[in-house]
């Protein structure tokens, strides 16, 4: 045991380790257990998945590739099957065990097939499946009170949808009905959907169809990112750990003040005076690399867009429910109250739903026509958002993504001392990001294939991470809430062994260089 977690908080441990032993589930026929060569020894999980009987490794793939759309992406050279997932752990059909670092996409927030959540699930399948809202079953009203109770002041409507662009997607809408603009504002390098609507708000070319009027009343603005973008310091974020760029700052934050003044540049040459509809935020950018933006910056936004008509709205589909630790919700943790809240992901741990909560104002613009939704908050779906909420509460998930969160990021701050491949480390709670780099004074992203180096190998060593950023560089770590401090040392020694494998493989121009010590 390392000496890291030797001075760990016990508190965190035994919690885990006693919801561990309470959940786990012996199967008849268990799958043995296969490790990988050089693989860190991996924390008790208590779990033992029956074996896989499905279709064969091939069958798979042909079928994939005969009858899927080819849009379905597919991580790693040889994809993995995943068959069974229990907490934080993910197993795949020759018995391997992962630890679930990307947790489906930040959508697995509670824990896979958590038991209260499961069985909330199945007590519902057993009395009623779906009505539409043409009938008052009572989960979505229980639902809706639970829901709208973790927001302050006027945001107290919801509407229930099935995903995260569906949610941006009448945000956007609502936008428009209630205040009579048209033009909406996002980041440049945000991620807020792929409907024909919400792929203009996404701002990254790698994400956008070649399609007219994709753009149709949206105008991109400068991305306030202070370790990327133009401006930033060594004071800009509320993180843990800040960038490696020097500060001139005495008080307030300059980056901050000059990415303002570029918000508003695009207001005295872009928008029509008074009349901009919306602009969306992202608390911290997810798809984009989990960027943070400076201190204060969100809630002089909010003003500016609101003195000129608008209103702002916050996508917390990856931060929201505690994932950023500190509050429950992302915008809290900038100082201010949006307009509009959307949140999918972690809302349901992987059941299909999502939402918009806003202010009764706001809500009472669809009214100006009849609005829809077959799906949307049905009483499977309630159910489940219920049970998230109860356990995210029980087991005070917030509280450990804060705690875990911040000891891991203390332990990423550790290896970027050691590996100058690590150009970056940010982010807040269990929402966390590494940028690797090929050049860490001029923050060029490391080269693909060398970035798919190392997330492979951590992959053949137990961890899977996601990707993020725009070059794909950002090592994007969103496990479910439920990590352990045992699991964090675990992926920080995988990590370890990953970059050095990658130093050690042949001779190649970048090798010393990234070996700081
Ligand atoms: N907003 C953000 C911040 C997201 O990360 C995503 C999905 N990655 C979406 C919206 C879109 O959600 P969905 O894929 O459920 O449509």
């Amino acid at each position: 045991m390392s000496k890291r977690l030797l001075v760990h908080n016990s508190r965190v441990l035994s919690r885990t380790l006693g919801r561990r032993s309470s959940s786990s589930t012996l199967h008849s026929k268990a799958a043995p257990a296969v490790m990988n060569q050089g693989q860190s020894e991996m924390p008790e999980c208590g779990h033992r998945p029956a074996a896989y009987e499905g279709s064969s490794y091939e069958q798979i793939l042909k079928t994939r590739r005969d009858h899927l759309t080819p849009n379905l992406l597919a991580h790693f050279k040889k994809p993995l099957v995943i068959h069974t997932g229990h907490m934080q752990w993910l197993y795949d059909h020759e018995g391997r065990r992962y630890l679930d670092m990307f947790g489906g996409i930040v959508t697995v927030s509670v824990g896979h097939c958590h038991p209260k959540v499961n069985q909330a699930l199945s007590e519902q399948t057993a009395k009623l499946w779906h009505t539409t809202n043409i009938y008052m079953h009572p989960k979505i009203h229980e639902y809706a009170e639970r829901l709208v109770a973790k927001f302050p002041g006027k945001l107290k409507s919801v509407c229930f949808v099935n995903s995260g662009s569906e949610a941006n997607d009448l945000a956007m809408l609502m936008a428009r009905l209630h205040t009579g603009n048209q033009d909406i504002l996002s980041f440049r390098n945000a991620y807020h959907g792929m409907s024909p609507y919400t792929m203009g708000l996404t701002a990254h070319s790698t994400w956008r169809f070649p399609l007219p009027g994709v753009n149709n009343g949206l105008v991109h603005v400068m991305n306030p990112d202070p370790y990327q973008g133009i401006w930033g310091g060594s004071a800009c974020r509320d993180s843990p750990v800040q960038t490696t760029r020097d500060c001139q700052c005495r008080e307030g934050c300059q980056a901050g003040d000059a990415y303002y003044n570029e918000l508003e540049e695009t207001f005295k040459y872009s928008l029509p005076r008074g009349k901009v509809a919306a602009m969306f935020a992202e608390s911290i950018q997810g798809v984009g690399g989990t960027v943070q933006f400076p201190k204060g910056y969100l809630k002089r936004a909010a003003a500016l867009v609101r003195a000129n008509g608008g209103i702002f709205v916050a996508d917390e589909v990856q931060t929201g429910f505690g994932r950023t630790g500190d509050h429950f919700w992302g915008f809290e943790g900038h100082d201010y109250v949006p307009d509009i809240v959307t949140m999918a992901k972690g809302i349901g741990n992987g059941f299909p739903l999502a939402a918009v909560v806003t202010t009764p104002e706001i809500a009472a613009s669809l009214g100006q026509a009849l609005h829809f939704n077959t799906y949307g908050g049905n009483p499977m779906a309630s159910a489940v958002g219920i049970a998230v909420l109860d356990v995210i509460e029980e087991e005070q998930l917030q509280r450990n993504s804060l705690e875990v969160g911040t000891y891991f990021l203390k332990g990423l701050a550790e290896l970027q001392q050691r590996f100058e491949i690590v150009g970056d480390v940010r982010g807040k709670g269990l929402m966390i990001g590494v940028e690797l780099v090929g050049n860490r004074e001029k923050r060029t992203p490391l080269a693909t294939p060398h970035v798919l180096e190392i997330w492979e190998k951590c992959k053949d060593l137990g961890v899977l991470f996601g990707r993020g950023g725009l070059h794909g560089n950002v090592l994007s770590l969103r496990p479910p809430l439920c990590l352990s401090i045992g699991d964090v040392e675990f992926a920080l020694e995988t990590l370890e062994a990953a970059f050095k494998f990658h130093m050690s493989k042949g001779p190649r121009s970048w090798r010393n260089s990234h070996m700081m010590r």
